[in-house]
């Protein structure tokens, strides 16, 4: 056992995985558990799927990295060409990276750079919404809202600025139709871009639905439509950040789909590659390359490893797959499943305020009490303790604290593999109810 690794000898006691199949993985100890959440919300494929597996020893057979300042590979272009041809309307082109923030640092600066190019450098500003994360990297945290997160390192952040997100169990007024919270949700963001000067915002970046800060909360009514509009009466691109909620989890290849409108800049990584290789990808509209090239005639930036062959046979192994076996079908069915058993199961508990989420990205929101929807104490550390019991139980959950900017209860994340049958949720809802009990009487 070594302490000198990090993250290692911060925690402490960790168990040592050995192996994986399908939704379980395994421990040096020999226990086995449901893998949950997928990580965080990463192995959309299980894990140890033969094909990917196969797709992957063929690759480091034939060549396991060529730097893109030189080569171009075929995994790469297949890669992109898929993403494409499944992409909501207008985003024509792809950008590999390895993992999410690096997408979202480059999708900023792909937004900045693209009025350089078009004679616009007086645009400076982003906007961004409360309880959202974006990524660990600097450009990514100082665009992500969430206060416990960012705190310490506010010094070193690029000046952004945050509006509310549309967060129903929270914000919505009682007696307000969706479509009236909807606009007022969205007029936030006219409003601030009044507020800094129109000629003088670059983007609004948000996740279409929100997932590690807040536990798979999606909008509501059309307020996704109107943000697509204010947008664009004012010049201001929009990114969405799809790097928890999209690639096929929320039951839609990308979760804005449900939403009705396409963005100018979309990021995704996670269920990209399912965790076979790090890999992410910004995906950008016509308009964005045209202004690359008929400007500057390239992007000011790059990472050593982006466009990684091995990466990318990855990401192309796990959609390929994913499309093969129609696996999107059983994220609407399964998903519904779950949300029909943790309705049965949890509806009624008193401390359980809200149960939400699309496809197999669900979220359960946790209150002391349901009345007020006050939050737990978060010195209880409620999440932790869940987290705890449910590894016990043999079932990894994503757990994240309480009162976040204030508002928020603790909430447990579940982002299954998209293969789970119904005898697999129904023993992924039983040990989160257990494990959810021993954690609130602990
Ligand atoms: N954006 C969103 C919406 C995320 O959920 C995450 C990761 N939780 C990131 C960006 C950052 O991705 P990564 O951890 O791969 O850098």
């Amino acid at each position: 056992m070594s302490t000198h690794l990090l993250h290692r000898a911060i925690h402490g006691h960790l168990p040592t995985a050995v192996g994986g199949k399908g939704i379980e993985l395994f421990d040096a100890e020999g226990n086995v558990y449901i893998d949950a959440s997928g990580g965080a919300a990463v192995s959309c494929l299980g894990h140890g799927h033969p094909a990917v597996i196969d797709a992957l020893h063929k690759q480091l057979d034939r060549l396991a990295y060529a730097h893109t300042g030189f080569f171009t590979t075929e995994p790469a272009e297949q890669l992109a060409d898929l993403l494409v041809r499944n992409a909501p309307a207008g985003l024509d082109h792809v950008y590999l990276v390895s993992g999410g923030s690096e997408a979202v640092e480059a999708a900023i600066k792909m937004a900045r750079q693209y009025f350089v190019e078009t004679n616009q450098p007086r645009r400076r500003h982003i906007i961004a919404r409360r309880q959202s994360y974006h990524g660990n990297t600097l450009g990514a945290l100082a665009a992500g809202g969430n206060e416990w997160r960012r705190t310490q390192f506010q010094p070193l952040l690029i000046n952004t600025h945050h509006i509310d997100p549309c967060f129903a169990y929270r914000m919505q007024q009682v007696g307000e139709s969706d479509e009236v919270y909807a606009a007022r949700a969205a007029q936030q963001l006219e409003d601030k871009i009044l507020e800094l000067g129109a000629d003088e915002v670059i983007a609004f970046i948000a996740e279409p639905v929100v997932g590690a800060t807040a536990g798979a909360v999606p909008s509501v009514g059309d307020y996704f439509k109107r943000i697509r509009e204010i947008c664009d009466r004012y010049g201001v691109l929009l990114i969405l950040d799809e790097v928890m909620c999209g690639m096929g989890r929320t039951g839609t290849l990308h979760a804005c789909e449900q939403d009705g409108i396409a963005p100018d800049l979309m990021t995704v990584a996670k269920g990209l590659g399912g965790g076979y290789q790090p890999v992410g990808a910004v995906l950008l509209s016509g308009k964005i390359f045209d202004a690359f090239a008929n400007g500057s005639g390239f992007f000011q930036h790059g990472h050593t490893y982006m466009g990684h062959p091995m990466a990318a046979a990855a990401g192309l192994a796990v959609q390929q797959t994913i499309e093969r076996e129609s696996l999107l079908a059983n994220v609407v069915a399964m998903g519904n499943e779950l949300e029909r058993q943790l309705v049965e199961r949890l509806g009624n508990d008193r401390h359980v305020g809200d149960i939400r989420g699309r496809g197999l990205f669900r979220g359960i929101e946790l209150v002391a009490d349901r009345a007020t929807k006050q939050p737990f104490d978060p010195a209880l550390k409620l999440h932790a303790r869940i987290k705890k019991e449910a590894l016990k139980r043999g079932l990894i959950v994503y757990p994240m604290g309480g009162t976040i900017d204030g508002v928020q209860g603790d909430h447990v994340l579940l982002a299954p593999p998209f293969i789970v049958d119904r005898n697999d949720v129904e023993r992924i809802v039983e040990r989160l109810a257990d494990a959810i009990k021993a954690g609130i009487d602990g």
